[in-house]
């Protein structure tokens, strides 16, 4: 029961952060993190209502989603490499969150074509300027913002952050509060209404959701404490 009890209690507190910025329960997607746990916890998870999963890597993706029910959606969230891209889309991901560079975005673009679907993608922002990270600075998605828009087959659905962990959730707020800025200039040059913005993890998502996360994605608090061994 471990994880049902553990859904019920993040689903409450999406509901409390959400009323507390104003907000509806609704308008938050709670992304059911599954990297590294079997598919029977992932049942456990559907057994109890939640139908939308992230993974980080591609092949254990892979090796999952035929093991669920048809109705799950799959977000890829973890890093693509360009010469992976077309098994990716092949795979049929509702989401690919972690596009972090035009190059990236444009195979994406090209190998969409290809294969005549639209692909639905998140663009990865460094938002707190680590330099060790994957994601386009604030400064280079504004650079490249007209080409990635000029990019046809791809659906460019908001933005997504991975900052620097923190000890108290409250200092990932800026981190937060400056994706959202970032997201609202974009939206007023156009054309794409960006609606997604995918912030906040297990320990910090209800600060997430107070600065206007759409999708949380969430691993550990759902499913217990990750083995990498
Ligand atoms: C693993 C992972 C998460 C979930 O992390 P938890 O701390 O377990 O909630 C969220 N986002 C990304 C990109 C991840 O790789």
């Amino acid at each position: 029961m471990y994880i049902q009890d553990q859904l019920g209690e993040i689903r409450k507190a999406i509901s409390g952060a959400a009323a507390r910025a104003g907000r509806t329960a609704e308008s938050i997607t709670l992304l059911a993190v599954s990297k590294t746990f079997p598919v029977s916890d992932i049942l456990q998870a559907y057994a109890d209502g939640q139908r939308i999963f992230g993974e980080n890597r591609l092949q254990e993706a892979m090796e999952k989603m035929p093991q669920m029910p048809q109705d799950c959606e799959w977000h890829l969230i973890g890093p693509l490499q360009r010469n992976k891209v077309r098994k990716a889309l092949e795979q049929g991901f509702a989401l690919i969150q972690a596009v972090d560079s035009l190059k990236l975005a444009a195979t994406i673009s090209r190998i969409a074509g290809e294969l005549g679907i639209t692909a639905h993608i998140l663009l990865e922002v460094n938002i707190d300027g680590e330099a060790s990270k994957h994601g386009f600075t604030p400064q280079q998605l504004e650079e490249e913002w007209e080409a990635l828009t000029e990019l046809p087959g791809l659906d460019i659905r908001g933005l997504m952050c991975i900052p620097a962990p923190v000890d108290n959730p409250q200092d990932a707020r800026p981190a937060f509060a400056a994706l959202r800025t970032l997201a609202e200039k974009l939206r007023e040059r156009g054309p794409l209404p960006l609606p997604e913005l995918s912030m906040g993890m297990s320990h910090d998502f209800e600060v997430a959701v107070e600065e206007g996360a759409t999708i949380v994605r969430v691993g550990s608090a759902i499913f217990g404490k990750r083995d990498y061994t």
